[in-house]
């Protein structure tokens, strides 16, 4: 049975639900079979970008499902190297062309790249795309407090979603603050810290998820659901993606949360988008 999944009103009054499947690092060669086995547990929330080179892939495997278009929520990601207003204009049409879609429901920048000084013109080539009926909603991922206010002062539209690396021992409190007061959706990356800190052995977590009877992985997923946040964890292996949307028949208590929350400790798993060059 396919599993009710909660949804997210984004300041544009469009709805996201609030669990998907993210497709980074998933072989091109592999994306249809693993996007179909993801479409087939469930999942109705898909996140790729121009840069995991799987967007034929995830393009393939919505056409087979049958699925009817309007019962899917697609997001893409312009990759830094198509910064600027014509080459924005450019790489959303092959995102379309890969994914065999009319639009996105959401298009995100994929990094600020500060040191390139476009992120504003790219913005605005954004608000263009979306104009044009190419991308239902706009947001940006990685985007710090300082970018996301160069981008508000220089437009007419608050990104509807900044997708950051976020799990149980990196939070982003300051910016998930932000978010809350702007009207930004925060979506997490890296939900599971992608396997790069022994998150599931944490106390926290591991009892909690022994109390309960659920998996470590589950318990993490389920606190990033109850502090409001939209997550797309990803895996391979259908056992997992089954496990990981299973996580709406159980509650955290609020000790259970404030456990977690005590975790957080700065541990990036990813670059520092004030940094990051590539
Ligand atoms: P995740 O935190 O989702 O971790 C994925 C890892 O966890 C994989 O190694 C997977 O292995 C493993 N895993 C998944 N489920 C379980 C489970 N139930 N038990 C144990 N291990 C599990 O990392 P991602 O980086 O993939 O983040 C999720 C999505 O976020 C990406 O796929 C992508 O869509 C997006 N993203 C965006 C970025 C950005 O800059 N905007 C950067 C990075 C990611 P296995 O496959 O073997 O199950």
């Amino acid at each position: 049975m396919t599993p009710s999944i909660p949804t997210v009103k984004l300041n544009d009054g469009h709805d996201i639900p609030q669990l998907g499947f993210g497709v980074f690092k998933v072989d091109p060669d592999e994306t249809e079979r693993i996007v179909s086995d993801a479409l087939e547990a469930g999942y109705r929330h898909l996140d790729t970008a121009a840069i995991y080179g799987n967007e034929e892939g995830v393009g393939r495997a919505i056409a087979k499902s049958g699925i009817p278009r309007d019962e899917l929520f697609i997001t893409t990601k312009l990759w830094n190297s198509d910064q600027g207003t014509q080459s924005a204009f450019d790489a959303i049409d092959l995102s379309l062309e890969k994914l065999g879609l009319d639009s996105v429901n959401l298009y995100l920048i994929h990094w600020p790249r500060p040191d390139l000084d476009r992120y504003l013109e790219t913005w605005l080539a954004m608000e263009q795309i979306r104009d044009a009926g190419k991308a239902t909603s706009i947001g940006v991922s990685n985007f710090h407090r300082s970018h996301l206010e160069k981008i508000i002062a220089g437009s007419s539209t608050v990104p509807a979603i900044d997708q950051l690396e976020l799990h149980p021992t990196f939070q982003q409190r300051e910016l998930r603050a932000f978010g809350a007061e702007h009207g930004i959706a925060i979506e997490a990356w890296g939900p599971l810290g992608q396997g790069k800190y022994d998150l599931f052995g944490m106390p926290a977590i591991a009892e909690t998820a022994a109390a309960i009877g659920v998996t470590p992985a589950q318990v993490v997923i389920r606190w990033h659901l109850q502090s409001g946040i939209i997550v797309f964890p990803k895996s391979n292996s259908s056992d997992r993606m089954r496990a990981n949307i299973d996580v709406f028949g159980f509650e955290l208590s609020p000790e259970q949360m404030a456990a977690i929350d005590a975790l957080d400790a700065g541990n990036r798993v990813g670059s520092d988008p004030e940094t990051a060059t590539f």
